[in-house]
């Protein structure tokens, strides 16, 4: 990520030439009932199918999705915090099915990349020209000792939105006054960079208003992390006293937990919380792998200007699974690969040849109600990934006053509305 500071005019000139890269004339297509599975309905997925259907509305497009209502994971912390209520993060797929977007409400579990079918749970199976994958991340519950299913019921991820974004605010709700929190944050790379500590703060602020006795302790396997200034400005700033941040070299590393104590172990000591974020490392959906687009690091390799899988041909994978060089696991990210993904895959239908793209993220994240600030940066494929563009994006300035922050909890609360109105409204 670029450290200077934001040039708008900069950053908007970019932005104009990534929207005019997605602007693409539409093609007449040679073969125009190619049929596209697009699996998963998040971000990536959700818009991808969209936008599939936008760009040629005879492509025949399926969305394979198990869950009837898709609750975002942007702005769950603020669910933690008790400042949004869990409904505001849910959305349906009837518009999507209303744009012709054929939805099946129903988990991938087998795809057999030679016939090019993608079988699904109820034992049915899809015939496609071109699949696409986005399938978000799973949690490896085989990286961290003690750390399962079962433990997650007592020291909640929350890093997947719905029931578990819930009990961690429940158990939020149930500490005494004086308590412990502790965030157990992973090493690179993970969903949403700066999450953990956008939560650390929203945490911070419920405990300062109601709980103010308590404390609480991000234990880290990194020693740098994404808006790293602008977050320890805000802890300094806003919560003096009650945040503590452990980096890896200071003993941050959480080694195993035991569940049944509520305690993380580290090398240099246990930590014992009244209530445990464990965010534990992670891989791309399951799906992947048994794709075989995952390699050993968990993650799938893609082709920067199509998002075609590096190891299976016919297969695109968008959003978290993919490995996108230095853009970040972000909703903004998926969403805007997903657009890309779309152009492309509709041109190689037509049997085109795709234009690299120019992609754009901004990660925003809210320190306490009316308090924001972002990363932003612009991507193009180099070298056989997405680098960022030189020169673009940046991060807010570590010395703005309090009306810039509160601006930019303003964009944030826009961005969120805008991109979900795009996915699902
Ligand atoms: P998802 O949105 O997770 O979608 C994946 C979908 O695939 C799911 O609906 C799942 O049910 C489905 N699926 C999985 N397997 C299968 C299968 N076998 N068959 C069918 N469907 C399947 N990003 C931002 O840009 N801004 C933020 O402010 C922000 N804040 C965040 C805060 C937190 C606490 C967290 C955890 C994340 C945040 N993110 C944010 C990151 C963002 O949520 C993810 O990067 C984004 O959701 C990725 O989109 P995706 O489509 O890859 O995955």
């Amino acid at each position: 990520m670029g450290t200077k500071h934001l040039n708008r005019r900069e950053f908007c000139g970019a932005a104009a030439v990534g929207a005019a890269a997605l602007a693409f004339p539409r093609p007449s297509f040679a073969q125009s009932a190619a049929r596209i599975v697009v699996v998963g309905g998040g971000f990536g997925g959700a818009s991808c199918a969209r936008a599939l259907k936008q760009i040629d509305p005879k492509l025949q497009v399926t969305l394979v999705e198990p869950n009837r209502t898709f609750t975002a994971c942007p702005f769950s912390n603020t669910v933690i915090a008790g400042l949004r209520s869990i409904e505001q993060q849910q959305f349906t797929y009837d518009k999507i099915a209303a744009d012709g977007v054929s939805v099946i409400a129903q988990a991938a579990t087998r795809i057999d990349s030679q016939a090019r079918t993608a079988g699904l749970a109820d034992g049915t199976s899809l015939a496609y020209d071109r699949l696409v994958l986005a399938p978000g991340i799973d949690l490896r519950f085989d990286a961290l000792p003690g750390y399962d299913e079962a433990a997650a019921a007592k020291m909640p991820h929350a890093w997947k939105a719905g029931e578990q974004t819930l009990l961690l605010r429940k158990q939020l709700e149930a500490m005494e006054d004086g308590g412990l929190v502790v965030i157990a944050a992973p090493a690179n790379p993970y969903r949403c960079p700066p999450g953990p500590y956008e939560r650390a703060c929203l945490i911070a602020y419920y405990l300062k208003t109601k709980k103010p006795r308590s404390k609480l302790l991000i234990l880290d396997a990194k020693d740098t992390f994404s808006k790293q200034r602008l977050f320890q400005n805000a802890w300094k700033e806003l919560y003096p006293g009650l945040v503590e941040w452990i980096s890896l070299t200071q003993g941050g590393k959480v080694n195993a937990v035991d569940s049944s104590t509520n305690t993380l172990i580290t090398d240099f000591g246990n930590h014992t919380a009244q209530v445990a974020n464990v965010i534990p490392p992670q891989r791309a959906g399951r799906i992947a792998g048994i794709a075989g687009v995952a390699d050993n690091t968990g993650w799938c390799a893609i082709d920067p200007v199509t998002f075609e899988s590096k190891a299976v041909p016919n297969i695109h994978v968008i959003g978290d699974a993919c490995v996108a060089g230095a853009m970040p696991k972000s909703a903004f990210s998926a969403n805007a690969q997903a657009k890309a993904c779309a152009g492309a895959v509709a041109t190689l239908i037509a049997g085109g040849v795709p234009a690299a793209p120019k992609l754009i993220n901004t990660c925003y994240s809210l320190a306490a109600p009316g308090y924001g600030f972002s990363v932003a940066g612009v991507y193009h494929p180099k070298n056989g990934l997405l680098a960022e563009v030189e020169g673009s994006g940046g991060v807010s300035p570590a010395d703005a006053p309090r009306d810039f922050r509160a601006s930019e909890a303003v964009y944030a609360q826009s961005w969120f509305e805008t991109t979900t109105a795009e996915v699902f409204g």
